[in-house]
């Protein structure tokens, strides 16, 4: 398959591109776009192929289901059953890097649920992606732009290297805001559960719900509910290579300076306060260690540069579990092999 790459400035949208991308939508084509997340492989929802074709380009298993993005709130209700109570809590939210699992309508179809009976639905407020979803008249199905188990993209360049040859059009909008996909929050039960935590905290979340679950398994502790957030149980973001995660503690360099014995060659990703105590080691930074924005939007992007040197280990700092940090870590903690605590 040829695939059409589209430039274009987010600040500065050609609204002729975006038709082109919007007709291939329409006629059940695949079009990559960039979201505030990361970047997202999209079909028109209602078509039970153009859905199947994202699995297949992807290499995804069919009982991980998708998200459906909408333009605008009000059209999640031909959808989904949500009471006039829940709706006016998430439109505080609205737009933005958040998904919402419903109880699902009919007219949902089974293959983007992997048949259960919710769905999981996301207006996104990158002006490309919203303006896309707006031209294609129809919701868009899509998980993130990168083949199943390898990091989310978050350059069009990423994107390129997995998907060129797999869909009809990719269009590069440059750099995401975020870089880590969007919290998922499952709002079938009384009290709402976090399902993948993203860009919106548990904070965030409290402020409006009150009442907030925290399942173990998002701390990479305990068994995932497999029936409730289904994709979770599969290795994600892994770099082919050995991947050691330390976690934060006050004895960190200590725990690294043991662990880099056993190694050649090991590549080490530092936050910028700590590089001094490794001189002479290839090092890649991962921002400054409170700078939880900016470790979180270099992640995906770190993991896939490591990937490919000639190093014959990657050994990665951990943030605390605090905020945005529960979202880095967990991303963290799924990319790894070997995980050491204090
Ligand atoms: P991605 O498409 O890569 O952003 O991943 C989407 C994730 O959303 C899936 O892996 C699921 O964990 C979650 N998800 C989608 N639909 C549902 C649903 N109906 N119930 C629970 N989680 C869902
Ligand atoms: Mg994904």
């Amino acid at each position: 398959m040829e695939t059409k790459i589209l430039k274009m400035n987010p600040f500065d949208i050609d609204f002729k591109k975006i038709n082109i991308a919007a007709e291939i939508i329409k006629l059940g084509g695949l079009v990559v776009f960039p979201t505030e997340t990361v970047y997202g492989l999209g079909a028109n929802a209602l078509n039970e192929n153009a859905v199947k074709s994202i699995y297949k380009a992807k290499g995804r298993p069919s009982d991980n289901p998708l998200i459906m993005h909408f333009d605008k709130l009000e059209k999640i209700k031909d959808f989904v059953y949500i009471s006039e109570n829940l709706y006016e809590k998430i439109k505080v939210f609205i737009p933005g890097p958040i998904t919402f699992v419903l109880k699902r309508k009919n007219i949902v179809p089974n293959i983007i649920t992997a048949n259960m009976d919710t769905v999981a639905v996301r207006i996104p407020i990158h002006p490309i992606a919203n303006k896309l979803i707006e031209m294609s008249g129809v919701p868009i199905a899509a998980p993130s732009a990168n083949l199943s188990g390898k990091p989310s993209p978050t350059i069009a360049e990423h994107v390129v290297e997995d998907m060129k040859g797999r869909v009809d059009i990719i269009i590069d909008g440059g750099n995401v805001d975020f870089g880590l996909e969007s919290t998922v929050i499952d709002l079938t039960e009384d009290i709402p559960t976090i399902l993948r935590p993203g860009p919106i905290t548990p904070e965030n979340l409290k402020e409006v719900f009150g009442e907030i679950k925290i399942p173990e398994f998002i701390y990479g502790k305990g068994k995932v509910d497999t029936a409730k957030a289904p994709g979770m149980k599969y290795r994600h973001y892994a770099p082919d290579k050995k991947t050691i995660l330390v976690e934060y503690s006050e004895n960190r360099i200590d725990i690294i300076k043991k662990i880099i014995k056993n190694y050649k060659n090991p590549l080490l990703v530092l936050f910028e306060e700590d590089k001094k105590y490794f001189n002479g080691y290839d090092i890649i930074t991962s921002g400054n260690k409170n700078d939880y924005y900016k470790i979180a939007v270099n992640l995906f992007s770190i993991l896939r540069t490591a990937d490919k040197t000639n190093n014959d280990v990657i050994i990665i700092e951990g943030v605390k579990d605090k905020g945005l940090g529960i979202s880095i870590m967990n991303r963290l903690r799924k990319a790894s092999s070997e995980i050491w605590g204090e």
